[in-house]
């Protein structure tokens, strides 16, 4: 051997297989035999015509020198009609992205760049190599130039490879990592990163970006009657709607469940956020054509927009999942304003919903460990003292709050549908606390049971109530069900039907905090309602005014008129009762008899007067 010869890396895609080490391990002398005298080791050629991966190696001048047979098939040359071509005709490479020519080693030879200068910045830089049909592989490539012992460079070799395979099953994966394979919309991993983008080109731009968080209204209940399969093809076709609606350069993506969010980029103001949503509200009119079935939905949709005060010091990461919280809260705004509409963000709604949405987890969280009880309030004659019936009122026994009121959670729980299994719970202890009583021998006065909207318009509710009955083998008359005036109007023909089911039965129903609701007296005369309640706000009045206690007076004349037993609520004083004893109400219940008790201590009183 002559001296050694230096090979200077110019480039190489980090993931190149280790070539030169393997050339250098099979051919003795390697790489200066590969130029000198013309490429004269023939054990050499034997070698680099045998291995997998396609050489090809040029003079200083960038002719083309040698082809081993994987390289002819890939550029479709043949070695000799390759031999003393330039380079770049015979490897044809583009960066596969920009479709920019790649840089020849001729002109590396010529320019030859620092080591300490990579190729590529950062990101893995991809090249496409363009087979002379015009058909296209994607490679990995290494790129070495040879010098003389004296520095100067005598050629260059490039050992390449077919990834097109590997880079397809890699595209693919990264595809699922960031796509929903239901809709093919981005997930929320890709919604993520473009939404830190959006924020930094905003910032640059001067521009607003806004996100769009959508949940449809009611989707479990359609995927609950028609099928997850049907199911399924709404949530497609919803988001083929949703990306009809907005601009190619904005995404929609599919964030999970129901709820998807639109990001647009670079809006003027947020008033763009408001028109594109007010278009896709629209857009939602028309129905879905699922399985030959029309289904119409509406959606709520929460607005945030970027940059909003003063968080614009912020991380783009950090500004991004803000933003998009704020959203899913706007969001959840719009459902408590009715639905099928939509919100924009404002500060004061996070802290509310978000103490909703904890105690709607604390909720289900009680309900499956048991923490909830019935305390039970006596109602008595206000002449004898003596219980005639008593209402169970629900109580939360949180281990860290403790002792938690019903006002306090019904209507979160009655907003997230968790008011039907709280319903049943309810009337299936009453139930059987009732079932105790009689078997411990204690007298059994009826026991009122609160009902809200959403459980008596539920499918099955009367004979849900008797079922309930029938295994604690009690009777109609040892419940009532007590229903607020706001219930019994809000679908005046449904309650009717229902209520007709439960009279016919034999179940009595009370008219809880009557004159607290604006119903029509003419309306609730039709309904068969055997006891009315007085709301405590007139009980508090009847002791010093006369107007409250004429008002007292007509509800008391007008229930014995219809037949019905009146209770006043909320007697907390002998005054009040007084007053009701003149105006002929025959019962109370308030804490001048008994605040609501424990079971076991109104099982003590069964059987003893109160007063
Ligand atoms: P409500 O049905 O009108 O129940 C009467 C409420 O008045 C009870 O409040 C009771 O503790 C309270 N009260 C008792 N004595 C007096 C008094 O002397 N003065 C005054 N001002 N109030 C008195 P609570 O237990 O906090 O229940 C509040 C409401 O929560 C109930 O009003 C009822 O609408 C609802 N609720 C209670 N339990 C249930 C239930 O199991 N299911 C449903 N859906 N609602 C329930
Ligand atoms: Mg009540
Ligand atoms: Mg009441």
């Amino acid at each position: 051997m002559k001296g050694k010869s230096n090979i200077s890396h110019l480039s190489s895609n980090r993931r190149s297989p280790s070539w030169k080490d393997k050339l250098a391990g099979l051919l003795p002398g390697f790489p200066e035999n590969v130029f000198s005298a013309g490429f004269g080791s023939e054990r050499a050629r034997i070698t680099l015509d045998s291995i997998a991966d396609a050489v090809l190696t040029a003079d200083a001048r960038g002719l083309v020198t040698y082809l081993n047979p994987v390289a002819e098939v890939m550029t479709g040359w043949s070695f000799r009609e390759a031999m003393t071509q330039p380079v770049e005709t015979i490897f044809q490479v583009v960066d596969s992205r920009t479709r920019e020519p790649f840089v020849s080693p001729l002109q590396r030879l010529r320019q030859p760049t620092p080591r300490s200068q990579p190729r590529d910045s950062g990101t893995a830089l991809e090249y496409t190599l363009i087979r002379r049909d015009g058909f296209e592989y994607i490679i990995e490539d290494s790129v070495a130039v040879m010098h003389d012992p004296q520095g100067t460079a005598i050629g260059a070799v490039i050992v390449f490879h077919d990834i097109t395979a590997s880079r397809a099953a890699a595209l693919r994966m990264a595809h699922l990592a960031q796509h929903d394979s239901l809709t093919g919309l981005p997930n929320r991993v890709l919604l993520f990163e473009r939404l830190a983008l959006a924020v930094v080109l905003a910032r640059r731009h001067k521009k607003q970006v806004g996100v769009l968080f959508l949940d449809i209204d009611n989707f479990k209940q359609i995927n609950d009657s028609l099928g997850h399969t049907t199911g399924d093809r709404l949530l497609q076709s919803v988001g083929r709607r949703l990306v009809s609606c907005v601009r190619g350069s904005d995404t929609v993506c599919r964030q999970g469940g129901d709820e998807f969010v639109v990001l647009l980029t670079e809006i003027e103001t947020p008033l763009d956020a408001a028109r594109i949503s007010e278009n896709i509200i629209d857009a939602f009119l028309n129905p879905h054509f699922i399985d030959e079935q029309e289904l119409q939905v509406t959606l709520s949709i929460g607005i945030s927009v970027y940059p909003d005060t003063d968080d614009i010091e912020d991380t783009a990461q950090h500004c991004a999942s803000l933003v998009l919280q704020n959203a899913d809260t706007a969001m959840y705004h719009a459902k408590l304003t009715g639905r099928n509409n939509y919100q924009f963000f404002q500060p004061t709604m996070n802290v509310r919903a978000t103490r909703r949405l904890m105690q709607q987890n604390g909720l289900r969280r009680a309900l499956k460990h048991d923490e909830f009880v019935l305390h039970y309030q006596p109602q008595v004659n206000l002449e004898s003292g003596s219980i005639i019936g008593a209402e169970a009122l629900i109580r939360w026994r949180d281990p860290e709050a403790g002792l938690i009121f019903p006002e306090q959670f019904i209507s979160a729980a009655e907003e997230c549908g968790l008011i039907i299994p709280l319903g049943k719970w309810v009337l299936r202890e009453t139930c059987r606390q009732i079932r105790d009583w009689l078997d411990a021998g204690l007298s059994a006065v009826p026991i009122s049971i609160n009902v809200s909207s959403d459980e008596l318009c539920h499918r099955d509710f009367s004979n849900g109530v008797r079922a309930c009955l029938r295994e604690f083998n009690l009777h109609e008359r040892h419940i009532e069900l007590e229903l607020t005036e706001s219930v019994l109007m809000r679908d005046v023909a449904t309650t009717a039907y229902i209520l007709g089911a439960l009279k016919n039965s034999g179940i009595r129903i009370a008219l809880d905090d009557f004159g607290k609701g604006y119903s029509s007296l003419s309306y609730l005369k039709q309904l068969p309602i055997s006891t009315l309640k007085i709301d405590h706000s007139f009980i508090q009045d009847i002791e010093n005014e006369k107007d409250g206690r004429s008002i007292v007076g007509a509800i008391i004349s007008m229930g014995k008129n219809l037949g019905q037993r009146v209770i006043a609520e909320g007697v907390t004083n002998e005054k009040q009762r007084d007053v009701l004893l003149n105006l002929h109400c025959e019962a109370g219940q308030g804490t001048l008899f008994s605040p609501p008790l424990p079971a076991n201590e109104f099982g003590a009183l069964l059987g003893k007067k109160c007063r």
